[in-house]
């Protein structure tokens, strides 16, 4: 079963698809200020398949912080009806404007999302998204509606509410964040409820890296199918790849967005199958198409076919952001290396943090680590032994040996929107 029959069509269709469309996107980018001048000498009519993309030039978010607030636009202001911003927490910012056949268009390719891991029109969705600039809140809560299922735009916090209106309403969809998933899940212990007499069955969860140990994590607490979704303002919101019934990576729908992965460092295409950062180019934004937009996030393209019949291709879970990396004692570590090991370990709870911190002259990196309540023991000797296990498996994993702080539940503070894993005190300690 299919949303839309682009889904399925092959891939010499759908390539003459993105060939059109791509020519039609460079002769409306054109129209903005700031591509009229980084598309000089570039005409439509260079494009001949959708591989043609590789010889346009890259666009950054220092670009569009640079063009910031209006010079990405390709029609008057008075053309637009919305304005999302990119939940960055450093520089200034980026705002993606949107029409209303923009808004359309995204509805569109929700709805195509969330159809394919199984949401029907019969079922009941809530949305845990803060309801803001985040695209999380308006682009799910429209994509759902377009779908025709129940829209409960629950928004962030007042957790018991929450619970209230998934039982009273019959919740069958739950939008949530990997890392308040977990955290929901023994909210709902501790109401008294269990988790298996909840009425859902699909938890949506996304805009935050996460593992797949976490994920699976997330499916044995909450008695839930979590399927992975990905997006990014700038290429509208969620629902630019999402995962299907199978799990296997995330369908990345080629009729918006031509795809390419690059190594960070050449800019130059990695051969096939190999991690590098993603590209992609918008083939369906009307007031504000973005070509060749160096997302920052690592991810390689999955080969062969999905068993479902989609031919669009499918992207790996995202692993990390180019700028994510950190360097330790002259290893590169990225934080999902942590939560992978972290979260095979059954004494561990729902959150982590890892920080890093000067001792002396050398960086070091800290690992606070929240520890089940039944672990939680006053037994010295074991607290000290399961320390040492967590150094030490996570040495394996990052050949550094970090320090280990053992935290009691919900003791690591909760940012309000997407998890921060990373804290830098080197200066500051
Ligand atoms: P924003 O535009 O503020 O919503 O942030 C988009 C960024 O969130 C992306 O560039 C990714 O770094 C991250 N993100 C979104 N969805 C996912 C996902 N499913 N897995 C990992 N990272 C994600
Ligand atoms: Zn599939």
């Amino acid at each position: 079963m299919y949303y839309d029959p682009v889904e399925t069509m092959d891939r010499a269709a759908l390539e003459n698809i993105q060939a059109e469309r791509l020519r039609e996107t460079i002769e409306i980018a054109k129209r903005s200020p700031f591509y009229a001048e980084r598309l000089k000498g570039i005409e439509p009519g260079d494009i001949k398949t959708p591989a043609d993309v590789a010889g346009l030039p890259f666009t950054t978010k220092e670009d569009l912080r640079g063009q910031y607030p209006h010079g990405l636009l390709t029609r008057p202001l008075e053309d637009f009806v919305r304005l999302h911003a990119s939940s960055g927490t450093t520089g200034s910012p980026v705002a993606i404007f949107y029409t209303r056949k923009d808004l359309d268009t995204w509805a569109d390719l929700m709805a195509r999302s969330m159809f394919c891991c199984g949401c029907r029109r019969s079922d009941v969705l809530q949305n845990t998204s803060g309801y803001g600039l985040f695209t999380g809140g308006l682009g799910i809560h429209y994509g759902s509606e377009r779908l025709g299922m129940l829209t409960i735009p629950a928004g962030t916090g007042n957790t018991k509410r929450q619970i209230k209106l998934i039982r009273d309403h019959n919740v069958t969809v739950l939008h949530i964040i990997p890392s308040f998933a977990l955290y929901f899940a023994q909210k709902v212990r501790e109401e008294g409820y269990d988790p298996k007499d909840m009425p859902w069955r699909i938890a949506l969860i996304g805009a935050e890296p996460h593992t797949e140990e976490a994920r699976r994590k997330i499916e044995r607490q909450m008695h839930i199918k979590a399927y992975n979704c990905y997006g990014l303002s700038e290429m509208n919101g969620p629902g630019v790849a999402f995962e299907c019934e199978h799990q296997n990576g995330m369908h990345l729908w080629e009729d918006a967005y031509i795809p390419e992965i690059i190594n960070p460092e050449t800019g130059e295409h990695v051969a096939e199958g190999e991690v590098g950062e993603l590209v992609m180019t918008t083939l369906r934004r009307d007031g504000m198409p973005i070509i060749r937009y160096r997302t920052r996030d690592l991810t390689r393209f999955l080969p062969g076919q999905c068993e479902c019949g989609r031919t669009h291709r499918r992207i790996d879970r995202i692993s990390g952001r180019a700028d994510d990396m950190m360097i330790l004692k002259g290893v590169n570590i990225y934080p999902m290396q942590v939560e992978q090991c972290l979260m095979t370990m059954p004494e561990v709870g729902q959150s982590y943090l890892i920080e890093l911190i000067r001792e002396g002259v050398s960086d070091q990196m800290r690992v606070k680590v929240e520890i089940k309540d039944e672990y939680f023991v006053e037994d010295m000797r074991a607290l000290q032994g399961l320390q040492k296990r967590i150094a030490k498996n996570l040495c394996n994993e990052i050949l550094v040996t970090p320090r280990v702080e053992l935290c009691q539940s919900n003791s690591i503070p909760k940012a309000a929107g997407k998890a921060v894993r990373v804290v830098d005190l080197r200066d500051k300690e």
